[in-house]
């Protein structure tokens, strides 16, 4: 029927017989649209409210407010400062899941895009002082939306920052290796157990959720990266081991890459 969603797989059983199994998906993509369609909702009708009180919080703080209020009032703008960057978040991966083409799509100059990952990423490390390794392919560019690209890389390397103790070391590569382009991001924070590693992409999903919260993540990023990775046919790698550090790897085929001579004369 039109409008219906069919899944058909044909499965392999009992030595050489194939059984043809066809599933109706319609009601389960129905409801999967609704969910996006709420969340997408929500958060938008959050936003507005959001922005008043965040207004109104930083003029009572500003405007020498009485002892007694001064930590309550900071706590709450610490608070809604969290409550903003959830539902930024929430809206991208809304933005990023629902079927909307990549038209913005064009060539991104990555090198420039990552330097500037690693200099926002030096500033949230601030008097931690991790050390910072970077080595960016010059020539190599990337077709894609800069901004998603951005959001993607941007969550590995705040999250290396955020894991990793003060002064450990943090590697940023961006390179052409077997034919695809890799930017990776490895670090000497405290490694991830192998029973979480296929779970690290679902929404809220959190290895520790205290210290996630802590460090001020929303349990979203690795989502939206593998979301942002799906729309650029690129693959996420992850290799960890508890106390030994992670390395978190973008991989993107030889058909997105392009030379950075068409970026730099847009
Ligand atoms: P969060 O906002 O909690 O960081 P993410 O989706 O970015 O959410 O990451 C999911 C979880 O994966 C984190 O809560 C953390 O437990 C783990 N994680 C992500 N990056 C690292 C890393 N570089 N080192 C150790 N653990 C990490």
């Amino acid at each position: 029927n039109e409008g219906q969603t069919l899944r058909i797989r044909l499965v392999r059983y009992a030595g050489n017989r194939r059984l043809l199994v066809a599933r109706d998906m319609t009601h389960i993509q129905k409801l999967e649209r609704m969910r996006q369609d709420f969340v997408a909702n929500v958060s938008h009708e959050l936003r507005t409210p959001l922005t008043v009180i965040t207004g109104y919080l930083e003029a009572m703080i500003d405007d020498e407010p009485d002892e007694r209020c001064v930590v309550p009032l900071q706590s709450m703008q610490e608070q809604s400062e969290r409550m903003r960057r959830l539902v930024e978040d929430l809206m991208l991966l809304a933005r990023l899941e629902s079927d909307e083409p990549n038209d913005a799509a064009r060539v991104v100059d990555i090198p420039e895009l990552v330097a500037q990952v690693v200099s926002q990423a030096k500033t949230l490390s601030g008097v931690e002082g991790h050390r910072f390794e970077v080595h960016i392919e010059n020539t190599l560019c990337l077709v894609g939306v800069k901004s998603e690209l951005f959001s993607a890389f941007s969550n590995l390397v705040f999250n290396a920052v955020r894991y990793t103790p003060a002064g450990g070391s943090i590697q940023v590569d961006w390179v052409r290796e077997n034919e695809t382009g890799l930017f990776s991001v490895t670090d000497s924070g405290p490694g991830i157990e192998a029973q979480h590693i296929p779970r690290l992409t679902e929404r809220f999903y959190r290895v520790d959720a205290g210290r996630s919260r802590a460090r001020g993540g929303t349990g979203l990023g690795l989502a939206i990266v593998k979301h942002v990775l799906l729309r650029h046919q690129g693959r996420l790698e992850i290799d960890s081991e508890p106390g030994r550090g992670s390395r978190f790897g973008c991989r993107f085929p030889e058909s997105q890459l392009r030379s950075c001579k068409s970026a730099k004369a847009l």
